[in-house]
């Protein structure tokens, strides 16, 4: 990773391979488009768990197993919902009551069973969601 100034007076720009992140000065979330609309808001993790401990119980495990077995990623506790973030924000979750929902995004539009979702964001970019039981 190499970190360059950009100029600006509060925000950095961060280069990922090549890629230019922008991070805002408020919250410390890392985008890739510079000044990208987001809250800067966070809630404590335990309030999107309250009330339903299948969702945690799940949570916890995909969190662990994607640390242990693809990469160390860190929680972002939103007020929307839960994000992991490695180089960006890759996946987000959403505790319901008896389920963990599950959004990320891929280049290509992916089918399976198990997805209720699959819907195009931009031209190459489509949004997946899914449950986890
Ligand atoms: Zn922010």
């Amino acid at each position: 990773m190499q970190k360059i100034s950009c100029g600006w007076q509060l925000c950095k720009v961060i280069t990922y391979i090549g890629k230019r992140m922008w991070t805002c000065p408020q919250c410390g979330r890392i985008f890739e488009k510079a000044n990208q609309p987001h809250s800067c808001k966070r809630v404590p993790l335990e309030q999107h768990f309250k009330d339903k401990q299948k969702a945690k119980t799940l949570f916890d495990y995909l969190f662990m197993r994607i640390n242990s077995g693809i990469g160390e990623c860190q929680i972002i506790s939103l007020p929307c919902c839960v994000h992991l973030f490695g180089r960006y924000d890759f996946l987000a979750a959403l505790p319901k009551k008896d389920r963990l929902e599950i959004r990320f995004t891929s280049d290509r539009e992916m089918d399976h069973p198990g997805f209720h979702h699959c819907v195009p964001m931009s031209a190459r970019v489509f949004k997946i969601c899914l449950d986890v039981l």
